[in-house]
């Protein structure tokens, strides 16, 4: 018997379900495909190749994409938008701005690279408690001008706090909230799975659109994706589920989950292999790494940074703040699969290393 969660409004051509994001009339896949993947801070392909991943997952149904300024997706995106009808697929952004200004520059940046005249939904990335939320008034006046103008056509705001996601419920200014959630509660930075169930569940009555963000903790619960993947798109809360993937068979895998279909033992090994964040041996151990993680997952340790398994989330936030990740290549330093193949040269020159992904397959951060 498929899986048909409660709330689906509409069956797509491709056969993957859609529902109305909250109150925004906006519609959107079950599946959300979330761009970290292909951009700088995980696999850094080169745009067409981004684009060839989000081309196959809108022929599979998918409308949904999600990004932010910090994850060099940008130009994948803007590609795959100049082969599809703009109005075909609703596309989510981030800022950490906080300024009126500087607000304005992320969005007329993200319009740019983009290549669009407008943001389907624009979120403040990475809220942490209500003060942040507070402290973040002047970039939201913006956001308002901005959707009051067509330029955003709603408002959200991203977390890993069960705080922020209780707090969303009362601002009317939010129209979409997209949680850390996950049914073990791992990445939480302030409470428990059961909080965040509650909170969700409100933000959900009270007609925030709801979309979630490592159901899979990341990779963490990459063993038991069945059951994190099946609990999630049965969760009624939930508008969409925002999944990661690294290549086409990431991708077919999780299609069957959202079509009511369970892949094979062996199709799902295939696909989920060798996740994890690595360090590489020319890390300096110069720690900032350690200071960006908000996991608690990374630590230099002998002068060189370690990463703990059983808590990163895969977020890649960590190779943002690595002095080698930020000067290195993007393209032609890595293959295709974010096995990162360093040309000789540029590894004499380099002074520290987080990648991403190992062995044959990067990892991607569902
Ligand atoms: S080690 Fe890196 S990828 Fe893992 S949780 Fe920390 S910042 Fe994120
Ligand atoms: S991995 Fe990068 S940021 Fe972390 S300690 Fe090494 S050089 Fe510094």
């Amino acid at each position: 018997m498929p899986i048909r969660p409660e709330g689906s409004i509409f069956v797509g051509g491709q056969g993957l379900e859609r529902k109305l994001l909250g109150s925004t009339g906006i519609e959107v896949s079950r599946m959300c495909l979330g761009t970290l993947t292909v951009g700088s801070l995980q696999m850094g392909l080169p745009p067409k190749q981004g684009a060839d991943i989000f081309q196959a997952a809108y022929d599979a149904g998918v409308n949904f994409f999600d990004s932010a300024q910090i994850y060099g997706s940008y130009p994948h995106l803007g590609a795959f938008l100049r082969r599809v009808p703009r109005e075909d697929v609703v596309i989510a952004a981030k800022s950490y701005d906080y300024t009126y200004e500087g607000m304005r520059k992320s969005v007329i940046q993200a319009l740019n690279e983009l290549g669009t005249d407008y943001i389907d939904i624009y979120l403040m990335h990475e809220q942490e408690t209500r003060h942040t939320l507070k402290g973040h008034s002047e970039g939201f006046r913006f956001l308002l001008d901005a959707k009051e103008k067509g330029v955003i056509r709603a408002i959200g705001a991203s977390t890993h706090a069960c705080e922020v996601a209780e707090a969303v419920s009362e601002m009317d200014l939010i129209d979409v909230l997209h949680p850390m959630y996950n049914y073990r509660g791992l990445g939480l930075i302030d409470g428990t799975f059961d909080r965040m169930r509650a909170a969700v569940g409100r933000a959900h009555d009270t007609g925030k659109g709801i979309y979630a963000m490592k159901v899979l903790g990341g990779g963490l619960m990459i063993e038991e994706i069945a059951k994190a993947l099946t609990w999630a798109i049965a969760d009624p809360s939930l508008d969409s589920i925002a999944l990661g993937i690294a290549n086409a068979r990431e991708l077919e895998v999780d299609l069957k989950f959202f079509n009511g279909e369970r892949p094979s033992e062996e199709e799902l090994a295939a696909s989920f292999k060798n996740k994890s964040i690595i360090v590489e041996q020319w890390c300096t151990g110069c720690g900032s790494c350690e200071a960006a993680c908000r996991q608690g997952a990374i630590a230099v340790i002998g002068g060189k940074a370690k990463v703990d398994k059983s808590k990163c989330v895969l977020c890649g936030y960590c190779g943002r703040a690595c002095p080698d990740w930020r000067s290195s290549p993007r393209s032609g330093s890595r293959s295709p699969t974010g096995s990162h193949s360093r040309p000789s040269s540029t590894a004499k020159a380099s002074t520290g290393g987080v990648v991403s992904g190992s062995g044959s397959s990067a990892a991607s951060a569902p």
